[in-house]
């Protein structure tokens, strides 16, 4: 592309609105037009980034055999009464554009795809020889944030990759949750982002329900708490660790109470809808251990979709409030979503139900919360099980009925993690913060769309069963910016190579020089044949003007046919380090490809 025909504009001043140095570089450089509130227009040279991070993303998307498709914009809000988010995602502080049609059809604008696709899921799924099955989509979704702001970081209409598989059982939509993992993995490897994949989920502690890929820079609206060891990564609204006055704490001996009298068993059949001869099957064990401050109640349910976890939770809370304790912390609760059992097997560190976890930990910041550790997974055959299990320190977790395990457990405070606390995973390791940028988001999803909307297949029993689904999102133009974030300097951008719009650009100091002009063309001729996406500055305007502007617009490499040609030779400059090179004309190319 000749600079002479494009549409080029760079600006010498920063933009009053942009507050951070990607969007002022950005808006400079030319790359993007701010059209209205978080609405923006991607130029030339922005779509030739955006169509560089999509096809790194299809590329590694595909490798894992997920399949493109494009799903509508355009949803009608039945779906979305089906699934149960019309009301809250419409409402006054809900983030989805709606609109009336012509025939008085309510219609929403796609801030994302969950109800679409599990509609079409719903109708096309029969049976389990069709799964698993991944589909994903590169497109533009429409969110009405409150806060629109930095340009694309948070706009509200942006590019996003959103992918959703659809599975047989929990080990299936784990493999694809940790494909998905390794896939965003390379995407921001490829792209040339250093980045930290974070826990984003403290329904399952050590476990890994959702983890969001944030790219580390100042500007980043999210907080990351890390080890330097590495071994733990989370979002700051989810991060757990061990008081800075753990020690006298980490292994308390619990008082054991009583296991609750009949009446709570009543409430549990209620709340099971069950007889007390099931509950009593449902109900493996519950006791209660009390430390005067926070009383832990260890219940075990056999997995049971009719568990409401919010009605179990206020159950437990009731115990627990019999006991005179503020807080509560429930374990082995079935996952109502998953439908899951936890099974001794199925248990890698101990468990707590997300809703009780979040409240737990969301609460008072002052009370220390307890983290139960499963020391190791060797399993006791129990002849008595209710009397193994009141032992202090373990605790039975049923797998089948008939058929026991009983697990010593640690007994660990934990809190609501800030920067400077000790690992829970090793106390030796403090936690450090970094600023982040979310750019991705992978989520184990569980049933929760394909029970509401009654998505289901049949296995090979010939059982009718709900469909286990994932979803994995990337913002590719949310991406893209970040990219720049983390990499300008007083210049102007430098992009990493893989998603630079142009590889090189050829300098012309003088157009009145025709032998500038001449050497410049063929060169610029020789790279795009070869595959180095060249840009031929052939602009009428001063040497220093075009520099700035290559600087500006950060191709990582610039080619200047200035004095240097007298010697046969050009010189090259690399935009991130600023290193000159004079090559000889016929060696340009193979140097750069
Ligand atoms: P945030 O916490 O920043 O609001 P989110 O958690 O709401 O993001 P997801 O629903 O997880 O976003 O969507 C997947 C990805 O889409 C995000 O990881 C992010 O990269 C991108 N994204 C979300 N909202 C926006 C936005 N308003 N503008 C640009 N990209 C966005
Ligand atoms: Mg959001
Ligand atoms: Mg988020
Ligand atoms: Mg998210």
């Amino acid at each position: 592309m000749r600079l002479s025909q494009m549409l080029f504009v760079t600006l010498r001043d920063d933009p009053a609105d942009a507050e951070i140095p990607s969007h002022k570089l950005l808006l400079r450089a030319g790359y993007i037009r701010r059209i209205g509130s978080g609405i923006y227009a991607y130029l030339p040279l922005m779509w030739r980034v955006l169509q560089k991070v999509s096809q790194i993303v299809r590329e590694e998307m595909n490798a894992t055999g997920a399949q493109e498709c494009l799903l509508p914009q355009l949803q009608p809000a039945d779906l979305w009464k089906e699934s149960g988010r019309w009301d809250t995602y419409t409402k006054a502080e809900g983030i989805m554009f709606s609109l009336i049609d012509r025939r008085e059809q309510q219609l929403g604008l796609g801030p994302t795809h969950e109800e679409v696709i599990t509609t079409i899921a719903r109708e096309m799924i029969r049976s389990y020889r069709q799964l698993p099955l991944h589909l994903y989509q590169i497109q533009t979704k429409f969110r009405d944030e409150i806060r629109p702001r930095f340009g694309l970081m948070r706009g509200r209409e942006f590019i996003m990759k959103d992918g959703y598989s659809f599975h047989v059982d929990e080990t299936s939509l784990k493999e694809t949750y940790q494909d998905m993992y390794q896939a965003y993995t390379n995407m921001l490897r490829r792209s040339g982002l250093a980045f930290r994949a974070v826990e984003a989920d403290s329904g399952a502690i050590g476990g890994s329900g959702s983890t969001e890929f944030m790219v580390l820079a100042e500007a980043g609206e999210d907080e990351v708490l890390y080890t330097e060891d590495g071994k733990y990564a989370a979002n700051v609204e989810k991060a757990v660790s061990l008081p800075i006055d753990a020690e006298a704490s980490q292994f308390t001996t619990y008082q054991k109470h009583d296991t609750p009298g009949t009446d709570s068993i009543e409430k549990l059949c209620q709340l099971l809808k069950c007889s007390p001869t099931q509950v009593v099957k449902n109900v493996l064990y519950q006791t209660v251990y009390d430390n005067g401050m926070t009383v832990l109640v260890l219940v075990s349910i056999r997995g049971d979709q009719e568990v409401n976890e919010v009605k179990l939770q206020n159950e437990l809370t009731k115990i627990a409030a019999d006991y005179g304790a503020k807080t509560i912390i429930a374990l082995d609760v079935p996952n109502v979503e998953t439908q899951q059992t936890w099974t001794a097997k199925s248990l890698p560190l101990g468990y707590i139900a997300p809703d009780i976890a979040d409240e737990y930990i969301k609460g008072d910041k002052q009370i220390h919360s307890q983290f139960v550790r499963l020391v190791d997974q060797t399993t006791v055959d129990l002849k008595n099980f209710v009397t193994g299990a009141n032992e202090t320190g373990y605790h039975v977790v049923g797998a089948n009925w008939g058929e026991q395990f009983k697990l010593p457990i640690q007994i660990v405070d934990i809190r609501k993690a800030r920067l400077g606390d000790r690992a829970v995973h090793n106390p030796e390791q403090t936690l450090f913060s970094a600023r982040g940028i979310e750019v991705g988001h992978i989520f184990q999803l569980g049933t929760k769309y394909s029970q509401a909307m009654g998505a289901t297949y049949t296995n090979e029993q010939g059982e009718e069963k709900p469909l286990l689904m994932g979803c994995y999102g990337v913002g590719v133009s949310r991406l893209a910016q970040s990219a720049v974030e983390q990499s300008y300097d007083q210049d102007g951008i430098i992009w990493p190579v893989a998603i630079a719009p142009y590889h090189a650009i050829v300098t012309i100091p003088n157009i009145n020089d025709a032998q500038q002009v001449q050497i410049a063309q063929q060169l610029y001729t020789e790279l795009n044949q070869a595959g180095v996406e060249t840009l031929l500055d052939d602009r009428d305007e001063r040497a220093g003007v075009k520099f700035k502007d290559a600087d500006l617009i950060g191709i990582p490499y610039r080619i200047v046919t200035g004095r240097a040609i007298a010697n046969g030779k050009v010189e090259v400059v690399e935009r991130a380090t600023r290193k000159s090179q004079e090559i000889v004309i016929a060696e340009v190319t193979t140097t750069l490809q």
